[in-house]
């Protein structure tokens, strides 16, 4: 039963990141004053560490249960997001090098990703602000998260995808009942199409109109891994960049954290992991931290974390930077590789962006970016049960014949 308690951390309103004005958290999603990108503030100073535990722990087991750090409250009908299980790795660890692993299992949420999660916030706000349409520019996952959050309730929406979208992603948007606009391009150049139908359409563009409070939903992936390891940070996360959204509200996560009392100011360092085919991030990290250079033709299997433009690229470089945090990008080979080792250690059963996770912790591991031997959490952001696997691992079919069997086994049987 909810227990309806104060607001621990009022919001306080949209701060500009670019002219740092503070503006009310009305309908806008830009700066007033110079159109920059705006984010929630809150009153962080106000709450009481042990309060805030408290309501936590007696809360939903979903995302809804950190409302007070969230920009809206829980809505009426919502799929149980969130509140996966973080759980030890040893074999895995043992196997890349890493002695204190965790995985953030992210792959079980309601459309198989972490994308549920801001699209429940940003779900919230656009029911708050009483849209009847919800739209999203996707490189997959978010098609799916969006039009299952759409198809609960009782919305519209529209998902604009590349056209060489893994096709098990957008066949699941589909059957929730969406229209899946499928672009001759790459993702930047649907993103630049949306950026403009968000403009003439007046729908709740997740990913532009909603996009302060679907970065907000990010937020709670850490929130649970601290809560989960006993209210303390973890020594390092290491995180898959698409956009670069998850990676800097991870950081925007920690603060809160520590802002709050909740944890203690332990160090904690923020890892990006790309594909080879698309590091625009990584890249940057690895060479000084510098600017990040676009992308023009992304080329991975890791099709999720194919943004060549990152929205929040610059961000996460300088997040990175800050926490003291290093970067990988590893190829497609890696990938594949680090997706069947994940599985067949742990029985988790990832797409390629957790393939790309686990590849990279494995190369930052050889570099001894983890010789503090402190814990380590790699988020599992997408499920491998969306065909976006390489078959690769078959063998070919036999006879139902049992010697059959055994001649074409011999190897495994030994
Ligand atoms: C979108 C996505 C990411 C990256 O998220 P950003 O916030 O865009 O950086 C990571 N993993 C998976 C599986 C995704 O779908
Ligand atoms: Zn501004």
């Amino acid at each position: 039963m909810a227990i309806t308690l104060e607001r621990i951390t009022p919001l306080r309103g949209l701060r500009c990141r670019a002219c740092q004005v503070l503006q009310p958290a009305d309908t806008r999603y830009i700066c007033a004053e110079c159109y920059g990108p705006v984010e929630p503030e809150y009153d962080l100073a106000a709450s009481d560490a042990n309060a805030l535990r408290e309501k936590i722990a007696r809360g939903p087991h979903s995302l809804w249960r950190y409302a007070d750090l969230l920009p809206v409250a829980e809505p009426a009908s919502h799929f149980p997001v969130g509140w996966t299980p973080l759980v030890r790795a040893p074999r895995l660890g043992a196997a890349i090098g890493i002695a204190n692993l965790f995985i953030k299992d992210d792959s079980r949420n309601p459309s198989l990703s972490f994308k549920d999660r801001p699209v429940a916030v940003a779900l919230a706000r656009a029911l708050e602000l009483g849209l009847d349409t919800i739209a999203c520019a996707s490189t997959g996952n978010l098609a799916g998260a969006v039009a299952a959050a759409a198809a609960r309730n009782g919305l519209r929406a529209f998902v604009f995808v590349p056209a060489t979208t893994d096709e098990g992603k957008i066949a699941g948007a589909a059957a929730y009942g969406a229209t899946v606009v499928r672009v001759l391009g790459t993702y930047d150049q649907v993103n630049r199409l949306c950026a403009r139908l968000a403009d003439e359409e007046g729908w709740g563009f997740v990913n532009f109109t909603l996009r302060p409070y679907y970065a907000e939903g990010s937020k709670t992936i850490l929130f649970e891994c601290a809560e989960q390891l006993d209210w303390r940070l973890p020594d390092h996360v290491v995180v898959p960049v698409g956009s670069g959204a998850l990676l800097t509200r991870t950081a925007t996560a920690a603060a809160q954290l520590r802002q709050t009392g909740l944890v203690d100011d332990t160090p904690f360092r923020i890892h990006a992991a790309q594909p080879a085919g698309c590091a625009p991030v990584s890249d940057a990290v690895l060479d000084g931290y510098r600017e990040v250079r676009p992308v023009r033709d992304p080329n991975t299997v890791a099709r999720s974390l194919a943004i060549g433009a990152p929205a929040d690229g610059d961000g996460s470089v300088g997040i990175i930077r800050a926490s003291g945090g290093s970067a990988a990008s590893v190829s497609d080979a890696e990938v594949q590789g680090a997706c069947a080792l994940l599985a067949s250690t742990e029985g988790v059963l990832a797409e390629p962006a957790g393939g790309v996770v686990v590849a990279a912790a494995k190369a930052l591991a050889t570099r001894d970016v983890f010789d503090d031997n402190g814990s380590v959490v790699l988020y599992i952001t997408g499920n491998g049960y969306k065909g976006t696997l390489d078959a690769g691992l078959l063998k070919p079919p036999i006879a139902a014949d049992a010697d059959e069997f055994r001649a074409a086994y011999a190897e495994v049987l030994g």
